[in-house]
């Protein structure tokens, strides 16, 4: 599951993987133990209040275990040689942050699978633990964790990102179809149904008049299904795009202007020579800086003969210059690595070839 809600406390490291706790787990361990209570109170009358200790004893068990869950999917990964980040525990559950630079889709599918297989393995240990019991509190609390890590287990099997069925079905339609963001895709849209299908649930079981507590479990599932599903489907989109991402496709045309030449006279040049793109020159026409667009275009129409084009550009840092034959995900780092609006793109002679915009780049990220 992955949900990353506000900033996250660090408990300590396990086989050398920091864990964290989210606060949003503290709010749950809250909601579980009240509104859990009515249940238990039911189950095991006169405690009194101690059913509230019974709850949160639960709350506890349930959080360990899922603790578990996400020891195994990090033990797996590292089995695999794939580094993990951290484990960290929220709402409903946790988040193991693993590094799948390169991986395959049978490595991804065994990772994915470590996590529900925990999970059943606990719940059927707990059930079977139980049955020599007779104490009644202990009893209780082994058959709720039994049950309950039977749903977790089950729960993330189902083949919608983010869960881990999600993560397992990318894998198998990647390893079916060879395209990994074909996966991606398949298995983002199956978790945005599932977010749906979750959200009515309470309305389906209740025959419309669902408890308020049912409405607001099934509403915070279903956004974190929705939120995840959104998010996979986003990145999947995006990086089925980056092979057309294309420094020497996206280049735009751009005139050299001399750097004290003013706003005025660089447009009517552009304009001339029929280009968006200005490239600021020395007086040996080498390149020193690169036109931005949005500075440009906000100076005001009767400053433009008195401001010189430097002012409205930026001066060429290292990595504000890219050669030609960059593309994809290599142009996408070189970037991070040097934000900026616009970039001096050059052939393998270091002759200027046009800007790159990265409002292009984006452009070409986000269309459909
Ligand atoms: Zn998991």
């Amino acid at each position: 599951m992955g949900l990353g809600v506000g900033r996250s406390i660090r408990l300590g490291r396990v086989a050398g993987v920091p864990v964290f706790v989210s606060p949003t787990w503290f709010v749950v361990a809250a909601v579980i133990t009240v509104g859990f209570e009515p249940f238990v109170a039911r189950n095991l009358p006169g405690l009194g209040v101690g059913t509230y200790a019974v709850t949160f004893a639960f709350a506890v068990l349930l959080y360990a275990s899922v603790f578990l869950h996400e020891v195994s999917h990090a033990m797996t990964a590292i089995g695999f040689g794939l580094p993990v980040r951290g484990i960290t525990l929220h709402f409903l559950g946790g988040h193991t942050e693993i590094e799948r630079e390169s991986p395959t889709p049978a490595r991804d599918l065994l990772v994915s699978a470590a996590g529900p297989a925990v999970s059943l393995l606990i719940g059927g240990a707990a059930y079977l633990a139980a049955a020599p019991v007779t104490a009644e509190i202990p009893e209780y609390l082994l058959l709720a964790l039994a049950a309950a890590n039977l749903v977790v287990g089950a729960f993330n099997l189902l083949p919608a990102l983010p869960l881990d069925g999600g993560h397992m079905l990318r894998a198998v339609v990647w390893r079916i179809t060879g395209d990994e963001n074909r996966g991606t895709i398949v298995a983002a849209r199956a978790g945005q149904v599932l977010a749906v299908l979750v959200f009515a649930l309470p309305f389906l079981l209740a025959g419309g008049r669902p408890s308020m507590f049912g409405i607001l479990w099934a509403v915070l599932v279903s956004v974190m299904l929705w939120g995840g599903a959104t998010q996979a489907l986003t990145v999947g989109r995006m990086r089925a795009k980056l092979p057309g991402l294309d420094a020497r496709r996206l280049a735009r045309p751009a005139s050299s202007i001399y750097a004290d030449q003013p706003v005025s006279e660089a447009l009517r040049q552009a304009h001339e020579a029929g280009t968006r793109a200005m490239v600021v020159v020395d007086s040996a026409g080498r390149p020193t800086g690169v036109v931005n667009e949005a500075a440009l275009n906000a100076v005001p129409e009767e400053r433009r003969p008195w401001i010189p084009i430097s002012h409205v550009a930026r001066s060429l840092q290292q990595g504000m210059t890219l050669p030609l034959d960059v593309r994809g995900e290599d142009l996408l780092r070189a970037m991070r690595h040097r934000p900026a609006s616009e970039y001096l793109v050059v052939d393998g002679d270091g002759r200027t070839v046009g800007v790159l915009a990265s409002a292009d780049v984006d452009a070409a990220l986000t269309a459909r």
